[in-house]
């Protein structure tokens, strides 16, 4: 396993749309380290969550961060059926948009299905924070990121960003950087 480099905006291979994965390739060595690596970053780079696009892999995979990297879920080739009507604002962060934060208007609960790291199927109905989560790596696999829905910047400055200044300490005030 090993630790892969973040694209952070404005890169534009973050704008590429993920393709799916054959699900007799998912057990293949390679598919599988790189569930591995996506994980190890997620944990190397204390995210909650990460999509394979972040890392320049243009395939449909993402990691919901759990306490350890045995325990978090795997998502391939996900698919949301269901949004609430009910909608909130939760603050969010990316780890490809070091040290900007902003409130983000979703669904409180969705409908996922996917397949995990062995390609089982995966049916699930989540709500609260995870919800948000789900609906910001699966935007990573469209090419869509939390700044492009932002209502409120809360920290950081998206221009200065732009401009090549990564700020130096990319410390962030809650966990809320996926
Ligand atoms: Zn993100």
């Amino acid at each position: 396993m090993s630790i892969r480099k973040i694209l952070t905006y404005p890169d534009k291979k973050l704008r590429n749309k993920a393709s799916s994965i054959l699900v007799e390739d998912i057990l293949k060595p390679s598919f599988q380290k790189l569930i591995t690596d996506l994980t190890t970053t997620m944990f190397h780079d204390d995210g909650v969550g990460i999509a394979a696009t972040q890392i320049g892999e243009p395939y449909q995979i993402f990691i919901l961060g759990r306490k350890t990297p045995e325990e978090s879920l795997v998502f391939i080739n996900p698919r949301i059926t269901f949004f609430s009507r009910k909608t909130n604002f939760t603050e969010e962060g990316c780890l490809s948009v070091p040290g900007i934060f902003g409130l983000v208007k979703r669904p409180v609960k969705v409908r996922l299905k996917a397949l995990d790291r062995t390609g089982k199927k995966i049916d699930m109905k989540i709500s609260g924070f995870d919800a948000k989560v789900i609906q910001h790596e699966f935007d990573h696999l469209q090419g869509i990121l939390f700044i492009d829905k932002v209502e409120k910047i809360t920290q950081g400055d998206i221009k200065a960003l732009e401009s090549g200044k990564i700020p130096v300490s990319l410390k962030r005030k809650t966990d809320v950087a996926f």
